[in-house]
């Protein structure tokens, strides 16, 4: 029986360290939520043949070092399978980047098939070489390794094909992550060149385990809100996605909290506490989402909480507690996983969209109309983005409506209020309670309004050259609009287009507005009033009216929101506080607007309190813009 020396620096410690990390990586992937993409089922392959790669480093040095020659062959075909496993690795870093980048599939495809030819032929060699003894022979030294071997090689080439592959697909990676991904690779560069001054050969597989370090840092784990015990939106769609495709029931319960719906408004510790006690008391592996501010998602799967309906029992009483406690508005939706939004992976917004007509402190239980009015509004703010880009002033998908107003002192209709409507293929008319707050959000309102504000000066141009006498006709603005540079130009190019002159033309805005705001407001009423626009404020008395700064703004019309006329005619104290309060404002030289007034009742009430407006039912509903010559009178 044969013997040989086998000099080599090999220790086992690299290896050893290697699989040491892996098993951890492993354990912080069961204790912390990792998303379950595409991707990372190839990062568990990458990962496990890591493992295998140093087991078998390992076993092919210690064979090695009994220096048995009976053992030669099996350490030969160990030795093989190592470089193998290192191949394959490359292989399926290859198919990881092309996976996250989102190459296309032909690409995808081209990668991989790269990749595995450079692998198979490097495996091929390298197993004719030791067949034939080119790079590992046994000499009257012991065991020798003779040149460079494939391995060098083929290891060169594939690091050269993935920096390059990384460099191509780069721009279609956040540059952070690029960054991470190369300062990963670099220090495995490091570790080459340190083993190499050393003569050593214990680190190889090292080197493969700081991009799969970087991988999981960078790609994969989704840091929970320490405190709160929270996911982020991404990591929901991940999860909505994994069950989905495994046909897994879930249960969600969503919560709004309006208090915390706003920039850099942090949710204090008490209720942290709180809400971290609810996410784990009741039901059982449930995760928490925070989907936007102020807006968190519970989602338990159906099968490890048998029995769901009682644990909800217990939780929403447990709910009432905390809410007496708390006393926050709050906004509660419902419900069990649904096909369709799955498929879409659309939770969030289809609960906002329920939130939109949901009163505060209400718990809304998901019905299948729900899922009917989602598909509803994601056809109409389809169509709403279409009407955005198209940017046509004369968009015939938008209506506009008008409503004749009162005048009390001339006793006849001379103004009006514009108000849209949409005209839609699959769903007929649309009332703006169900597009404008979906167009306030989606960033589209402006053009509406430029389209309505277009449709109105045509209509008081042509009722003008008909000889009808129009004072003017009011429309609707959003606050938001009001923030965009342009919207003083905008509105004066419609208005100078359509050779109406300012003074025919009204704004409406609502109080509806915060301290930045005040400012910006001042400003663009004083531009436009210059050119002649008058301006009314609108549901004046639902927001929490600040009359200092109402009077700061050069409002010319005051309108009193329907729910003001409404309890005035209910109660005796709110008809007296309204009536000194319309008397102090028409006093201040500001015209009074009374809305929804819908009969004879509300007409002497309102008419008693000081009104120079009314508008309402009783006169007319909002009807279409070229019916206005039926209520306004030519000039005699
Ligand atoms: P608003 O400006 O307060 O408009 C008055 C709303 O009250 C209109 O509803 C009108 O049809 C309704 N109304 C009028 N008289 C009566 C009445 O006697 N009784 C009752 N119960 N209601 C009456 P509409 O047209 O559905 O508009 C709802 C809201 O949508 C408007 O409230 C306004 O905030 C918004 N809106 C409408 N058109 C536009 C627009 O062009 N731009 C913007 N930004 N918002 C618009
Ligand atoms: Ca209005
Ligand atoms: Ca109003």
């Amino acid at each position: 029986m044969g013997r040989f020396v086998y000099a080599s620096n090999y220790s086992p410690t690299g290896d050893l360290v290697v699989v040491a990390v892996c098993v951890v990586m492993l354990i912080l992937m069961l204790f912390s939520y990792v998303r379950r993409t595409r991707s990372f089922k190839i990062f568990l392959g990458i990962i496990s043949l890591v493992i295998l790669a140093a087991n078998t480093d390992v076993a092919f040095n210690m064979l090695a070092a009994r220096g048995r020659t009976e053992l030669l062959p099996t350490v030969q075909v160990l030795r093989c399978v190592y470089h193998a496993l290192l191949f394959c690795i490359f292989v399926l870093f290859t198919i990881y980047i092309a996976e996250v980048t989102r190459l296309s599939k032909e690409k995808k495809r081209l990668a991989a098939l790269v990749a595995t030819g450079i692998c198979l032929i490097v495996i091929a060699v390298d197993v004719r070489d030791t067949a034939l003894g080119v790079n590992m022979t046994l000499t009257d030294e012991g065991l020798v390794f003779r040149g460079r071997g494939v391995f060098f090689y083929g290891y060169l080439a594939f690091v050269a094909m993935l920096i390059s592959l990384l460099a191509m697909v780069g721009k279609r990676l956040y540059r952070r992550v690029m960054l991470g991904f190369y300062g990963t690779i670099a220090m495995s560069f490091v570790i080459l060149l340190v083993q190499r001054l050393f003569g050593q050969s214990s680190f190889t597989v090292a080197t493969f385990l700081f991009p799969v370090i970087g991988m999981f840092y960078i790609m994969h784990a989704t840091p929970f809100d320490a405190t709160l015990g929270a996911l982020d939106a991404r990591a929901m769609e991940d999860l909505v996605h994994f069950n989905y495709e495994h046909g897994r029931e879930f249960r969600f319960l969503s919560l709004y909290l309006r208090a915390f719906d706003e920039e850099g408004k942090k949710i204090p510790e008490a209720l942290r506490a709180t809400i971290r006690r609810f996410t784990t008391e009741f039901f059982k592996g449930a995760l928490l989402f925070q989907v936007g501010k102020g807006h968190m998602i519970l989602i338990s799967e159906e099968r490890r909480n048998p029995g769901y309906d009682n644990r909800l029992k217990q939780f929403l009483s447990a709910f009432n507690d905390a809410y007496r406690r708390y006393q926050l508005d709050y906004k509660m939706v419902i419900g069990r996983s649904i096909e369709e939004v799955s498929r879409k992976n659309e939770y969030a917004s289809f609960i906002r969209g329920i939130h939109r007509n949901m009163e505060d402190n209400t718990i809304h239980w998901i019905a299948t109309q729900d899922v009917k009015d989602f598909n509803v509004s994601e056809y109409i703010l389809r169509e709403l983005e279409d009407i955005y880009h198209k940017g046509n002033l004369n968009d015939e998908r938008v209506l506009a409506y008008c409503q004749p107003v009162f005048n009390l002192q001339t006793g006849k209709y001379d103004t009006a209020e514009a108000l849209m409507r949409l005209q839609l293929d699959q769903t007929g008319m649309v009332y703006p309670d169900q597009f404008i707050p979906l167009a306030e959000e989606n960033g589209y309102i402006h053009v509406l309004t430029e389209i309505i504000l277009n449709k109105t000066c045509r209509e008081i141009r042509r009722l003008l050259q008909e000889g009808f006498q129009v004072t003017r006709v009011s429309v609707n603005v959003s606050a938001s609009e009001l923030k965009d540079g342009g919207f003083c130009d905008d509105v004066t190019r419609i208005i100078e287009n359509n050779d109406v002159a300012g003074e025919k033309i009204a704004i409406e805005l609502t109080e509806s507005m915060t301290d930045s705001d005040f400012l910006l407001m001042k400003d663009k009423i004083s531009q436009l009033r210059g050119k002649g626009i008058k301006f009314y404020l609108d549901d004046f008395g639902t927001g929490y009216s600040n009359l200092e700064r109402i009077m700061a703004l050069p409002f010319d019309i005051i309108k009193f929101d329907r729910s003001i006329v409404l309890a005035c005619g209910e109660n005796e104290r709110s008809h007296r506080i309204v009536h000194s309060l319309a008397n102090m404002l028409s006093e201040l030289d500001y015209s009074v607007l009374f809305e929804g007034v819908e009969d004879e009742n509300d007409e002497t009430m309102c008419q008693r309190m000081f009104a120079s407006y009314l508008q309402g039912y009783k006169y007319s509903r909002p009807v279409p813009i070229e019916r206005l010559s039926a209520y306004f009178e030519k000039a005699a």
